[in-house]
């Protein structure tokens, strides 16, 4: 029923193994015309291995799935709702938390495609115009797996018009609340990748002064702020982002003892007091968006990390990060022990952190465990 597009002998290894992409050079037929359409993809003796779309770029297949399948409104609801009833059995939703990623990409089957839940408003990323181009499908299918608990659908893709009137509403997160704005946030609003992470903060701020840096909404601050932290410093380059964090904080009511700094960081790091901080949070934007820019990326996170190192308070801690997908647990780690060692100060990595558990990641595809970090003591 679809186009079908062949593997050259022994390059079916990638996809037996589920790996989800298929690059140009595995591919015998590469076809133009074929852009964003659905195609079979069978191995040098004609077998049908997968279904998926093509892209005319250098990743030119992307599997939604291992076998010969129709794409069609059941295929999407099958999907979608699948992807919720592991949110549902993970207890990813309750009382305390009604936001979370509902579709994660590869991880659901459905590369290209993201979908965060906040609290019924259901907000898609389509990262290919495949994706785009199925929203309504999507959509039906999003209504069908929530049913009463269904509220909005919003397409902010680049290739998306708004037609909605509603942009914002505001969650709840570990009991903690949060204004999130789809339309004018980065991503789709929120990161809710961060969530166990800002929770395990929180176990450590009692009495502490705390730097959150690159602080977007005030993720880390609210959450430092809940755990008893004397006071937190938030900054970001992004006037709307520390407008959106103050508004964070307030909601939460805990104004009194937080400042918001409107900086670069590189440059309020310079001119803040050595030994102040008993906590630093360093989340930067992914710095390497390609293996392009991999080696500038490290330097970039190597930099950064020992500025930080070195305005903590002796028995102080650092909550550091990377989003970049390209830069590996492996990576990211030699990045840190570098940086630590450049200091001279005495550094224990003291714990890890990860994606969390509406963000599974596939054994077979590492490529989607974008988050890493590690909790450092420096004295
Ligand atoms: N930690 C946040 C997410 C961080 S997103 C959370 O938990 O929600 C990255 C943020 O870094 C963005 O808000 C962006 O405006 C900010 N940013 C990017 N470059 C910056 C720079 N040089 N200095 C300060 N902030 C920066």
């Amino acid at each position: 029923m679809y186009p079908k597009v062949y593997l050259k002998e022994g390059k079916d290894q990638a996809l037996l193994r589920k790996h989800p992409w298929i690059f140009s050079g595995a591919i015998k037929n590469l076809d133009a015309d074929l852009h964003n359409k659905l195609v079979y993809v069978c191995n040098a003796k004609g077998n049908i291995l997968a279904t998926g779309y093509y892209q005319d770029s250098s990743i030119t297949v992307k599997i939604l799935e291992f076998k010969e399948i129709e794409v069609n409104q059941e295929f999407w609801n099958y999907k979608i709702d699948k992807a919720y009833n592991y949110r549902k059995a993970m207890n990813c939703f309750n009382t305390d938390t009604n936001s979370y990623r509902l579709v994660f990409a590869e991880a659901d089957g459905l590369p290209g495609l993201i979908i965060d839940n906040y609290n019924g408003h259901c907000v898609m990323q389509a990262h290919t115009e495949f994706i785009h181009h199925h929203k309504f499908e999507i959509e039906s299918a999003v209504q069908y797996a929530l049913q009463d608990k269904y509220k909005l659908f919003y397409d902010k893709s680049e290739w998306a018009k708004d037609t909605s009137d509603t942009h914002d509403t505001i969650i709840q997160e570990n009991g903690l609340s949060f204004y999130v704005n789809w339309k004018e946030g980065q991503k789709t609003g929120f990161f809710l990748d961060q969530k166990n992470n800002r929770n395990k903060l929180k176990t450590y701020c009692s009495n502490k002064t705390i730097l959150n840096t690159f602080s977007y909404s005030g993720g880390f601050s609210v959450y430092a702020l809940a755990g008893a932290a004397k006071h937190v410093d938030s900054v970001d380059i992004s006037t709307k982002a520390i407008e959106w964090c103050n508004q964070n904080v307030k909601l939460n009511q805990y104004s009194e003892r937080h400042h918001a700094h409107i900086s670069d960081i590189f440059d309020f790091l310079k001119n803040s007091k050595d030994n102040f901080y008993d906590i630093i949070v360093l989340d930067p934007p992914a710095f390497a968006k390609s293996m392009h820019h991999k080696h500038s990326a490290v330097q970039a996170y190597k930099r950064l990390n020992i500025m930080a190192m070195n305005k903590i308070k002796k028995g102080g801690l650092l909550f550091t990060f990377s989003c970049s997908g390209v830069i590996d647990k492996q990576l990211f780690h030699s990045t840190i022990q570098s940086a630590a060692f450049e200091v001279k100060r005495d550094v224990k990595l003291i714990d890890h952190m990860y994606l969390p558990i509406d963000h599974p990641v596939l054994p077979y595809f590492p490529e989607g465990d974008y988050l890493k970090g590690e909790v450092l003591y420096v004295d």
